[in-house]
């Protein structure tokens, strides 16, 4: 199972003076608290959350939820303080406070076609545990409230996506209230629980090999197919722009060299694009399930094999093809893994030696007798590596 948490923001709709004259007591009245449990629990540490939410019991107007959920809120400042007391002053709490209410204490309800909000108010010393006031929504929003109100969502708005149809449950979560630039606001959490897509035994898989050579190679090790992107026109543009960028600097046209940029940008994204939706279309005819890449750690790590002149547009090429390819493949409801990147170049497909010496140039010649192009050998590597977490 899967969980997903998303938070939906919205402001309250014209708050009169005194309603925001009352959300700043109970904001006050919960900063009060918070920093209350902090100086009981100081004073008598081996003092539980129950006895804290009795001594709190007696003092404080707020619904009992809302109590509870300073006091958490409190607690774990307090705890994460007791580790590390040597470096850290005594926590408090800002006088502005957000404050908490617990999925139990806030509900959504539509009057006359207007949304509103009901949340425990304290009026002139009152508590109401259900005082309704209107919210703004917009397209997005009111996708998420219709979808928790009536646990189905519509399929026709732009905010629906095929996945949400692997959502088993759809659980409302913890409410805050607060201000910000003199604007109110009333924020719930959303989990969804998911389930895991069905992965089909033994489904094929393609591998893709990034490169600077070659922009990228897919390959399915299971049926021997490959595709290869050569890059050439990257190339040529790569070397034109430098040659052009170099004439300009010592022109000192920043503006120029700075349009340049865009421009080269543009070009990548949108070969990226073509090679992507090419990589989803070869995975879709080989029948593969699955593309996986490499986990390519930090650029740094990468850049020091690349000549000068080709860092700049390929640290974020490099990513940029992944998001590419990820997006393209999510919308064929196909899967993207990532495999660790340890000398994928230099293992054998067919034996699985690793050895250096294999690789030479653009050949890879194992001694176990196997010889293939040395990026269509990676992507049959990649293809074939156990996928890694994340
Ligand atoms: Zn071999």
């Amino acid at each position: 199972m899967k969980k997903i948490t998303m938070t939906v923001k919205l402001p309250l709709f014209r708050p009169t003076h005194a309603k925001q004259e009352m959300y700043r007591t109970m904001r006050s009245e919960f900063a009060r608290l918070l920093n209350r449990v902090l100086d009981i629990k100081r004073q008598q540490p081996a003092l539980n959350a129950k006895d804290i939410d009795h001594l709190l019991k007696k003092e404080s107007i707020l619904p009992s939820t809302t109590r509870q959920e300073a006091r958490k809120l409190a607690l774990s400042r307090y705890e994460e303080w007791e580790m590390n007391k040597t470096t850290k002053s005594f926590p408090r709490f800002k006088e502005k406070q957000t404050i908490l209410f617990n999925n139990q204490n806030w509900r959504l309800r539509y009057d006359n076609g207007r949304l509103k909000l009901g949340i425990p108010t304290i009026e002139k010393g009152i508590l109401t545990l259900e005082k309704y006031v209107p919210v703004q929504t917009n397209d997005y929003t009111e996708f998420w409230v219709q979808t928790l109100l009536t646990g189905e969502w519509d399929r026709t708005s732009k905010h629906y996506h095929p996945s949400f149809e692997r959502i088993i449950e759809i659980k409302k979560g913890q409410g805050q209230l607060y201000e910000k630039k003199k604007r109110w606001y009333f924020a719930f959490s959303v989990t969804l629980i998911m389930r895991e897509t069905e992965k089909p035994v033994q489904g094929k898989t393609v591998g893709v090999d990034r490169g600077l050579k070659m922009i990228a190679v897919a390959g399915c090790g299971q049926t021997g197919e490959y595709l290869i992107f050569h890059g050439r026109h990257l190339g040529h543009i790569r070397r034109n722009y430098h040659r052009l960028r170099r004439q300009l600097q010592t022109a000192k046209n920043r503006k120029a060299i700075k349009r340049l940029g865009c421009k080269e940008r543009r070009i990548v994204h949108y070969w990226n694009h073509v090679i992507s939706k090419r990589i989803v279309q070869f995975a879709e005819q080989t029948g593969a399930t699955v593309i996986k890449l490499e986990r390519l750690k930090g650029i740094r790590q990468m850049k020091r094999h690349w000549k000068r002149s080709d860092r700049n547009i390929h640290s974020w090429s490099f990513f940029d093809l992944e998001k590419k390819i990820q997006y393209k493949a999510e919308q064929k409801g196909l899967t993207v893994e990532y495999v660790d990147p340890y000398k994928t170049s230099q293992q054998c497909f067919r034996c699985g030696n690793v050895k250096r010496t294999n690789r030479r140039g653009s050949l890879f010649q194992c001694s176990c007798g196997y010889t293939k192009q040395a990026d269509v050998n990676a992507s049959f590597v990649i293809s074939a590596r156990p996928s890694i977490a994340g």
